[in-house]
């Protein structure tokens, strides 16, 4: 037992711990969760730039998406881990928005670092940003307009702005729109029906959407049809060929005769088992499993398009488009097992042969993204994830706002007022998250290339919510230039941002264990 005279000092940690207090602590995750954030906020907004990642293994990302970045590069700090947080959620249920949610995270640390070098206690500062935090949440329910159909349309294309997938954003703002028409049933949609497939080759303006399927298949013969229309289709779970009793009939085998004998018999049953599906009209078999050769070139002969190895996954996805059943022989085909598409062709997409089965009215989709090298196609599929992302969300959500930072700004000038009417540390609080909140329109003229001083003062001159910063830089008004996104992605992102801003700064004991302590598990007091 350790003696206990007030001498000796009481281990009550682990050897190998380490305890960071007060200040200090304070200081080490701002400065942490800061850096986080300035390495994303050259890629906001439509002048933002792209980020090159380069893993151990070599492999290698260019990505302008704050999500993408910030799950790529390893870190370690656990602060810096909270405002990672802060994007991943922000991607998560808002789908856009993550650079901007960093970005305010970023500044409120910010400003919250000048406050705390005056001696203004964290707490009190936690307390200016959770009530300047209500008071934007509740201003922003007022400001905001509903959707109309031609808006769905923008706000996709405003995802995409800055993105390398911009030069399309004509086609892939498109292509959203469609797949929410398809998919969505009353006010939800469910984007598990929005199947996404990628082709390195050709342009990201080749990309389109497919209303029903994409079968990444080649029909198994030339002479096979490569188009129809209002095609019938059946789907077989079983093989076309010789059941395996019948081949064991080789075995007997003792002369030449016998073996044109056994020819025989498997030919007509491949006939006979062709003969079935010819009977009922079919015009497209998708067989889930080996289809013989023979039976291949019969199925030809009668000018049906035959596709073999079909996954079970797509068999599903075929069933739920067409309407038909899995059948499991040809024998026992009825009518009511086939289904129907309005066109089935076979398409080229760069190197692959795939089966595109189109159906009007299918509530399933299939974007097709195409881009000439791998890492352009990881792009546009990220590209397309937030855009097709927000045009469901301002479908659920319905309220939009003006975007080039103008609801921050205008936010900003109401916080000021009424921190100035405040007047004591909780008003400065108040003034410095509105600094935090300029954060958005001052980088996007700074990436601009403008002074962003000149910036903020032209746009504190505005009075309404929806003068912000234009492409160039300027000061305009957002709405008129097409430039708005769902309310939910801004809010989100400034609460979010507020939360794990205030869960730092009221950190004033970090405790962590040596790697490799046999504990992995860390305090933050
Ligand atoms: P995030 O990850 O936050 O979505 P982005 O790089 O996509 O980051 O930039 C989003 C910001 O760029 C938003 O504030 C949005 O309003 C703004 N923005 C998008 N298009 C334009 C535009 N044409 N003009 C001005 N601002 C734009
Ligand atoms: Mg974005």
């Amino acid at each position: 037992m350790m003696p206990h005279d007030g001498q000796q000092p009481i281990y009550i940690l682990k050897e190998g711990t380490e305890r960071v207090t007060g200040n200090q602590a304070q200081s080490n995750n701002i400065a942490a969760a800061k850096l986080i954030s300035s390495a994303v906020r050259t890629t906001l907004g439509p002048m933002g730039m792209d980020k090159m990642l380069v893993d151990g293994g070599g492999g290698v990302v260019i990505t302008n998406d704050g999500a993408t970045i910030l799950n790529q590069v390893a870190i370690e700090h656990p602060a810096a881990k909270l405002v990672i947080e802060v994007a991943k959620t922000q991607d998560q249920h808002c789908y856009d928005g993550t650079t901007s949610a960093v970005v305010i995270c970023g500044g409120l640390l910010e400003q919250a670092e000048g406050l705390l070098d005056q001696q203004i206690h964290p707490t009190v500062i936690c307390r200016g940003y959770r009530h300047a935090a209500d008071l934007v949440a509740k201003e922003i329910e007022n400001l905001g307009w509903e959707a109309t159909e031609d808006d769905f349309k923008t706000v996709a294309k405003t995802a995409l702005t800055g993105k390398s997938a911009e030069a399309a954003n004509e086609v892939i703002s498109e292509m959203c729109v469609q797949a929410l028409d398809a998919v969505k049933e009353g006010d939800e949609v469910d984007l598990d029906n929005i199947k996404v497939l990628s082709f390195e080759g050709g342009t990201h303006n080749e990309s389109k959407l497919i209303e029903g399927v994409l079968i990444e298949k080649e029909r198994l013969h030339t002479e096979m049809p490569t188009d129809l229309t209002d095609a019938s289709v059946l789907l077989l779970s079983t093989a076309i060929e010789m059941k395996e009793s019948k081949m064991e009939a080789r075995l007997n085998i003792t002369d030449p005769s016998q073996i044109q004998e056994f020819l025989a018999i498997e030919e007509a049953t491949l006939k006979e088992m062709v003969g079935f599906i010819g009977m009922h009209g079919i015009n497209v078999v998708f067989c889930q499993k080996e289809i013989d050769d023979l039976a291949v070139h019969y199925l030809a002969k009668l000018g049906i398009l035959a596709v073999k190895r079909v996954k079970k996954s797509d068999l599903e996805a075929l069933r739920r488009v067409t309407g038909a059943s899995l059948v499991s022989s040809p024998e026992s085909i009825v009518d009511s097992d086939l289904g129907i598409a309005t066109s089935i062709e076979e398409e080229k997409f760069g190197e692959h042969r795939c089966i595109t089965v189109h159906t009007e009215g299918a509530r399933s989709v299939t974007a097709i993204l195409r881009g000439s090298t791998g890492h352009s196609v990881e792009e546009v599929e990220r590209a397309f994830a937030d855009a097709m992302g927000v045009v469901a969300l301002t479908h659920t959500e319905k309220t939009l706002l003006p975007g080039g930072g103008a609801v921050h700004g205008y936010l900003a000038r109401m916080l000021r007022a009424e921190g100035l009417r405040e007047g004591d540390r909780i008003g400065m609080a108040m003034e410095a998250y509105a600094t935090a909140l300029e954060g958005i329109p001052r980088t996007l003229a700074e990436n601009a290339g403008l002074d962003p001083v000149d910036a903020i003062i032209a746009l504190r001159q505005t009075e309404d919510y929806s003068h912000g910063i234009s492409v160039e830089g300027n000061v305009e008004d957002m709405a008129k230039q097409g430039v708005m996104e769902p309310r939910k992605v801004l809010s989100n992102a400034i609460a979010s941002a507020t939360e794990a801003c205030v869960m730092i700064l009221r950190i004033d004991d970090v405790i962590s264990m040596k790697p490799g302590s046999g504990q992995d598990t860390e305090m933050y007091g």
